[in-house]
């Protein structure tokens, strides 16, 4: 549930996260949505998820109507993250407003993010929490992932940014990442658990609109 939240599983539901200490805080800015327009969702199969995107050099307007376009259809699919690729624009862009484990919400973009290496440092925690994904409609899976990371890329004005998390943002910042280097989190699962998702998938109706597959 990375880009998702899992509201029928268990696992961990960050719906219910809200005596944590953090609870209403926001870090980053709340987006105009009355700027947007929502787009359908591109589901696994569609080339343009299973590919490296775009490196992002325009640092214009129509970056910004992609950003805003981005935040309204993540919002119409309720998710917590989406990548460019995910409405069908082969772009290194994503969008997130994503709640981390103490509650605090995080909002923003990233354009051209790279993962930074885990810390040396820092102790390699995993989060085995469920993940789902908007791309993957109606499945879930548990899949391990650190507790921490940091993306560096630019923002919409093309200034460098960077962006760290832990807990379940952490696991968002990773999974927005890897959508656009061409892989989803069903990627990194066993056959077994892959195969079990994409039945998931299959027996599933989404919620909100999808491009259909050739
Ligand atoms: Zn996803």
């Amino acid at each position: 549930m990375a880009d998702q939240h899992d509201h029928d599983h268990d696992g961990h539901d960050h719906d219910h996260d809200h005596e944590e200490s953090g609870a209403g805080k926001i870090v980053g800015e709340l987006p105009d949505t009355s700027k947007g327009t929502a787009r359908p969702i591109t589901v696994v199969g569609n080339p343009v998820l299973h590919r490296e995107t775009k490196t992002v050099t325009a640092f214009d307007a129509e970056l910004s109507a992609l950003i805003d376009d981005m935040f309204v259809s993540m919002y119409a699919a309720e998710g917590v993250g989406l990548a460019a690729n995910q409405i069908g624009v082969d772009a290194k862009v994503f969008v997130y407003d994503c709640p981390d484990d103490e509650g605090v919400r995080h909002i923003g973009h990233v354009i051209n993010p790279v993962l930074e290496p885990f810390p040396a440092d820092r102790p390699r925690n995993l989060d085995d929490g469920n993940e789902g994904c908007l791309s993957v409609p109606t499945a879930y899976a548990e899949l391990p992932r650190p507790d921490y990371a940091a993306v560096t890329g630019q923002d919409k004005d093309g200034n460098p940014v960077r962006v760290e998390g832990t807990g379940f943002f952490a696991r968002c910042l990773q999974h927005e990442t890897d959508h656009l280097y061409g892989f989803l989190y069903i990627d990194k699962l066993s056959k077994r658990d892959r195969k079990d998702a994409l039945k998931q998938m299959a027996e599933g109706t989404p919620r909100y609109a999808t491009v259909p597959n050739d």
